[in-house]
């Protein structure tokens, strides 16, 4: 395989992480602004790896973490989840 995720300067900070890092050893930010879509019991999950500028997963439309952290804001809160879906 080898096919590793890109790599970015953290989005908080601007330190370049290490390959082999999952969170900013400087300010704790994840270093991969993956889907927020978690694998679970029921569901296979997303998990795709986006570009740190992503608001959303451009696989599944699920918000990404860096958007769950507050770490960049959507130009469109609440995306392109259908209306039906915000009921809760
Ligand atoms: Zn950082
Ligand atoms: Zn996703």
């Amino acid at each position: 395989m080898g096919d590793k995720p890109q790599l970015y300067p953290c989005i908080r900070c601007g330190r370049m992480p290490d390959e082999n890092d999952k969170y900013c050893i400087d300010c704790g930010v994840p270093v991969h602004n993956r889907c927020s879509d978690e694998p679970g019991i029921l569901k296979k999950g997303c998990s795709f790896v986006n570009p740190p500028t992503a608001a959303y997963c451009a696989k599944c439309g699920e918000p990404t973490v860096y958007q769950l952290h507050g770490l960049i804001q959507p130009l469109y809160p609440g995306g392109n989840r259908p209306a039906f879906l915000n009921f809760k």
